[in-house]
């Protein structure tokens, strides 16, 4: 069995560096480009993660995350774990995503073994070797 990601990010560039990293790790991702597409995949899909940009066109990562964590639809998202990514770490971007619901955040430029670290530590990857799956 493998494990869902939905990526939420309106930089294209980004999004390829994700998927690439994540599916040669195994994992299958999900891509919204804004918010409101975001949510509407996690309440159709059975999403174990949720990397969040909070920098979105439409509504911004917070406010996902809020709506996610309290969630009309499908109430069972308040678990599902969620990591902001945030482009202004020193402009208290990070402690707005955690007030907002977000478990962990990372700083932009992503930094794939970071993300790998983060990733692994909430969904065992399917192809690591430590993995339980
Ligand atoms: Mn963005």
């Amino acid at each position: 069995m493998g494990y869902n990601i939905l990526y939420i990010e309106d930089n294209p560039d980004n999004m390829i560096l994700v998927k690439r990293t994540l599916e040669a790790r195994g994992y299958k991702m999900f891509e919204a480009a804004n918010g409101t597409e975001g949510l509407a995949i996690a309440e159709k899909e059975d999403i174990d993660l949720i990397l969040l940009d909070i920098n979105l066109p439409d509504i911004d990562g917070y406010e996902v995350a809020r709506r996610l964590r309290s969630n009309p639809v499908k109430p069972s998202l308040i678990h599902v774990p969620i990591i902001a990514i945030t482009a202004n770490a020193l402009k208290g971007d990070a402690e707005k995503a955690l007030a907002a619901g977000c478990d962990v955040y990372m700083s932009k430029p992503i930094n794939i073994h970071e993300l790998w670290a983060r990733v692994e530590g909430f969904v065992p990857s399917p192809k690591s070797s430590t993995g339980s799956v």
